[in-house]
């Protein structure tokens, strides 16, 4: 018997199978998508095995053994082991790099992990109530007594052996039993009650519903607050009635502790939670809950999507605009994507929940591809908050830095009141941004709609889509003001100012704040229990949290988000204001809503300001349409790099020379341009982007590049798909 092995050579993934013997000896517990290890050079390595057969082309002298069996069962089922060649085949990408990130790391096929099962040894009774009885009445020893009479009731867990333990295993009273540990304990708090549906929720819930067993698209776009969480749960009731299983994906780290919480209390043990705060152990535990049949419920970030159920009844995916969705690195894959192939595979629904859509997605339901439900009201009492836009132009000039007269003002009206405040800061500004803070000029690229990006180097503005470039701005040509330098304010100087200000208790979200584990949660429950008053944070907050206390949110700098060279980067900042804007006033208190901005006439802001996603949507697929951007368009970005600039720039030349020559003639190239960021660790990013919409060429032109620089050690091409950060 021989068998194919695939496995990882390099950090260049290239998919390699080998051919080795089985020895008879092992040869009755080989199975496809097991893990075996084999000799390679001087090497031991672990690979998977892809096929079993009896003949080969090779020299039989010439193969060598598989030097041992590591599973007993497949790590990798059949579904599996096809959607891994489906996303080589769609992303380029290697099929064992493929099959390695579905795995959690106890499994993948790498030599020296040292993640093991923890077991609990119990004793448990191995005989009738009445002959324990009978021994006990003959018994003169007190422990053994104590241990006989608690075993009537319970297993017992064992810690040591002892000499009255052994006893009673002689006399076959009771045997050894070792059960599965699982490591992860949910330790946030909850109190859910499960609700009576509103019509509306009941409706849309009846409708996903209905269509149970058939692979279908459902776009849910609710306000925040509709109770969308609530129908999800209705729904996955019913998947478990008729024994199957559901995915629900959440965005990040940051939405997981309410939602677990409320998953948890409703429908108890049957739930794998795996996000990115897990360790390898907690991960492998929850994991092979799925595979043992313990887990009907998979409750995750991105990498849940391939939770291995084997009977699929519904898969969610919440807040399905959110990027950490797709995944940056290799594979470069989108769960949405992998969702969609898997409720074909399995012939059940997808339901994508969002209060603010993606464009490609709304498109796709506006077409008919998905279907599209509506929920227009929130659930409870609340009202959405009214919101308010403040001119950080005209507060600079009256030398307010940071917050604004008005947010000020109603910080302490909420102090007062004993109420809380969230407030939040963007993630870390970009200082290569140009724009004026007298009167709002931002520097960007006619072309390309795309805020122009400094680089000192050069001491020019580059377009990094399609790699225009201008001299360097010192005054702004609207105003004539040089005052165009981002200021940069980071979530410590806020804290800063506002100990200044106010005598409240404040606390911080961010990365530096949250990388010891738990402490994510730590914060979340404090909040929540009104040991602060204020907490202030990056992007992290803005979504899923629910604090019925939180009346005011204000946030400091909406800019950083608005200027980033990003075509998406209005919708980004809509989706981030409405998202914040959900945050207040969530109960029967009113809240309301602060944004500082210096763009304040800003399309984005004000239609965020009165809740318009419609409106918000329609503007923005115009001005796509205008510049042939997605969904309009899709688009691949080719990322080239190398520690050698000039052979970098080179390169991508060539490539783009090699496109422009083969692709369609509607196709646009753009580029090569220096990629946002530019350098990292010595190494020189530059970027081409291929826009198109019906390219027959495009796929094997891809491959062909993709082949050459597989090849190449000084230059290294990724292609992103769909890319979600351009
Ligand atoms: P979404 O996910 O759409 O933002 P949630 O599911 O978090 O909304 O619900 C918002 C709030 O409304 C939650 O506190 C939830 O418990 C409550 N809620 C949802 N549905 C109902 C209902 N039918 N009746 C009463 N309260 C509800
Ligand atoms: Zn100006
Ligand atoms: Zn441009």
């Amino acid at each position: 018997m021989y068998v194919a092995v695939l496995c990882e050579l390099a950090a260049k993934a290239v998919d390699q199978s080998f051919i080795y013997h089985v020895p008879n000896e092992l040869t009755d517990r080989i199975k496809v998508g097991i893990r075996v290890k084999i000799p390679f050079g001087k090497r031991q390595i672990e690979g998977f095995v892809l096929d079993i057969t009896d003949n080969i082309l090779l020299d039989k002298e010439k193969v060598k053994n598989i030097i041992s069996i590591i599973d007993d069962e497949p790590v990798l089922n059949e579904e599996m082991l096809i959607l891994g060649k489906y996303m080589a085949d769609n992303l380029l990408c290697s099929r064992v790099a493929a099959y390695q990130v579905m795995l959690p790391k106890a499994l993948k096929a790498q030599a020296n992990t040292n993640i093991k099962i923890k077991y609990n040894r119990y004793l448990r009774r191995n005989t009738s109530t009445q002959e324990i009885d009978n021994y006990i009445s003959k018994c003169k020893y007190d422990a053994q007594i104590k241990i006989l009479c608690s075993l009537k009731e319970n297993d017992i867990p064992i810690k040591k052996m002892n000499s009255s333990i052994n006893t009673i295993l002689r006399h076959n009273l009771a045997l050894i039993v070792y059960e599965e540990e699982t490591r992860y304990k949910y330790s946030g708090k909850y109190d859910y009650k499960k609700v009576k549906l509103t019509m509306e929720q009941e409706n849309v819930s009846l409708a996903i519903i209905n269509s149970l067993g058939k692979a279908n698209t459902f776009l849910l776009y609710g306000v925040t607050g509709s109770g969308k969480t609530e129908i999800y749960m209705d729904i996955i009731e019913k998947v478990l009635q008729e024994d199957k299983s559901a995915i629900v994906l959440v965005p990040e780290i940051g939405l997981t502790p309410q939602i677990v919480g409320k998953f948890i209390s409703r429908f108890g043990d049957i739930i794998s939670v795996l996000h990115s705060k897990l360790s390898d152990s907690e991960r492998y535990d929850e994991y092979r809950k799925i595979t043992l049949g313990k887990s009907k419920i998979a409750i995750g970030t991105r990498s849940a999507i391939f939770s291995p159920f084997s009977s699929l009844g519904i898969i969610i995916i919440d807040e399905e605009h959110t990027a950490s969705y797709k995944q940056e690195n290799n594979p470069k894959y989108n769960a949405k994507d992998i969702a969609i192939w898997r409720s074909k595979y399995h012939n059940c629904p997808v339901l994508l929940g969002s209060a603010t859509p993606s464009l490609e997605t709304m498109a796709r339901a506006a077409n008919g591809v998905y279907t599209l439900l509506t929920l227009t009201k929130r659930a409870g009492n609340s009202v959405l908050p009214k919101v308010e836009i403040v001119d950080m132009k005209r507060e600079f000039k009256k030398e307010n830095f940071i917050l604004s007269e008005i947010l000020k003002l109603k910080i302490k009206d909420r102090l007062a009141k004993g109420e809380q405040i969230i407030l939040l800061l963007n993630r870390r500004g970009y200082s290569s941004i140009i724009s004026c803070k007298n009167c709002g000029y931002v520097a960007k690229c006619p072309e390309c709609d795309i805020t122009y990006t400094y680089h000192k180097v050069s001491n020019n503005l580059k377009c990094h889509y399609c790699g225009t470039s201008v001299p360097m701005l010192y005054k702004c040509p609207v105003c004539g003001s040089n005052d165009l330098k981002d200021y940069g304010l980071g979530t410590e100087k806020l804290e800063e100012e506002l100990k200044k200000l106010y005598n409240a208790r404040i606390i911080r979200m961010d990365v530096d704040t949250t990388t010891k584990k738990g402490s994510y949660q730590q914060i979340i429950d404090d909040f929540g229990e009104y040991k602060y008053d204020i907490l202030i944070g990056t992007q992290m907050i803005a979504k899923g949290l629910d604090f019925p206390r939180v009346t005011l949110v204000g946030v400091v700098s909406l800019d950083n988000s608005l200027l980033i060279p990003d075509f998406r980067a209005s919708e980004n900042t809509f989706q981030l204001l409405s998202q914040v804007a959900g945050r207040a006033g969530r109960s029967s208190r009113e809240g309301e809503v602060v944004i500082q901005t210096f763009n304040p006439e800003h399309y984005s802001i004000k239609l965020a300001e009165r809740h318009n996603y419609l409106g918000f949507y329609k503007e923005e697929m115009r001005i796509r349409k205008m510049l042939k951007y997605p969904p309009y368009y899709y688009m691949v970005l080719i990322g080239i790099s190398s520690s050698d600039s000039s052979l970098a720039l080179r390169e991508a030349d060539k490539i783009v020379k090699y496109l422009r020559n083969n692709l369609e003639h509607e196709t646009i190239l753009l580029g090569p341009a220096a990629a946002n960021i530019f350098k990292v660790n010595r190494t020189f990013h530059y970027q081409v982007i291929i826009k198109y919409r019906n390219d027959q060429k495009l796929m094997s032109c891809l491959k062909f590049i993709d082949k050459i620089y597989q090849k190449n050690n000084k230059v290294n091409i990724e292609i992103d798909f769909n890319p979600v950060r351009v």
